[in-house]
């Protein structure tokens, strides 16, 4: 089976999922991820069908697998908070349907930060939120993102990530999506991953796995701190990454580069460009090269 590679991408009103997977093949990519509106709001627009269906026959066009997009849910979505708790149920709904339309099979979710409760309470609502939302009828998987550990965030653990699953009535509805940087962040050592997921497989179960974030980390291990690091250039390394990316287990997983763009300096003025051309390239060759990241950057 082909490695499923992409990156997050943007989704404009303009052009909408067409844009999305424009983008994703400009990267060299067969899969990619995208939120349906700006990621720190839950303003959203309506679909557009005709937009839609060039998008989907650009990706049979491309091979990529419409299955293995991901969409990821606003930051701002909150289920462990119990106020503003009707808001987060009724976006994720409509949210679903979203998917539903737009043909998307999952959506990563980060579980949330406990504000005002304890980390069981909000372990608790969570849960409870997630059988508001989730049904029979309903064919999007939620993928609870492992998470760093800043601040109050909870889903830092593979204990606490099990101990929501376990309270979740549709299990085939829930799963996990894995996000190196944020591993590593909250203590998990990627340099020794076979280890790391097998004590995932014992608590939680590798079937939960579908999704995995390749971000590099800018700070140590354990750390609790969130900042992602272009490939190669921070604290996990390239050789580590590549031994997720071809992880046998996670084979038919899709992995998505959420690396920060990189600034520029073009005719005097910063620009920012995406990493993601050069870190799939790199990643397909499995060869680190810093002048790659050098290029863009223009140094
Ligand atoms: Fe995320
Ligand atoms: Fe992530
Ligand atoms: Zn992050």
């Amino acid at each position: 089976m082909e490695l499923i590679i992409g990156s997050h991408v943007s989704y404009k009103a303009s052009d909408q999922l067409l844009g999305s997977v424009k983008e994703a093949l400009s990267y060299g990519a067969n899969t990619f991820m995208f939120y349906t509106g700006a990621p720190q709001n839950t303003m959203r627009g309506s679909i557009d069908i005709r937009l839609r269906d060039e998008a989907f026959s650009l990706m049979k066009d491309n091979g990529i697998d419409i299955n293995k997009v991901i969409v990821h849910a606003p930051y701002i979505v909150n289920l462990a908070n119990i106020q503003n708790y009707d808001f987060s149920v009724s976006f994720l709904r409509k949210e679903i349907e979203r998917c539903n339309i737009l043909g998307i099979k999952y959506m990563v979710l980060h579980p949330g930060s406990a504000v005002n409760s304890s980390r069981e309470e909000a372990l608790n609502n969570i849960s409870d939120g997630l059988n508001l939302v989730l049904n029979n009828n309903c064919d999007v998987k939620i993928l609870l993102e492992t998470m760093a550990g800043k601040g109050n965030e909870v889903g830092k653990s593979f204990d606490e990530l099990k101990t929501i699953i376990d309270n979740v009535k549709y299990k085939d509805k829930i799963g996990v999506c894995l996000d190196t940087c944020h591993l590593n962040d909250a203590g998990y050592d990627i340099s020794d991953f076979d280890n790391v997921l097998e004590e995932f497989d014992n608590k939680i179960g590798i079937k939960y796995i579908g999704c995995v974030h390749i971000n590099d980390s800018k700070n140590i291990l354990g750390s609790h701190k969130d900042r992602h690091e272009n490939i190669g250039l921070g604290t996990i390394g390239f050789d580590n990454l590549i031994n997720v990316i071809y992880n046998e287990k996670l084979k038919s997983i899709p992995k998505i580069l959420e690396t920060p763009y990189v600034t520029k300096n073009d005719s005097s003025k910063e620009r920012e460009y995406p990493p993601y051309k050069n870190e799939i390239e790199m990643i397909k060759n499995k060869v680190f090269d810093n002048d790659l990241i050098k290029r863009v950057r223009g140094n």
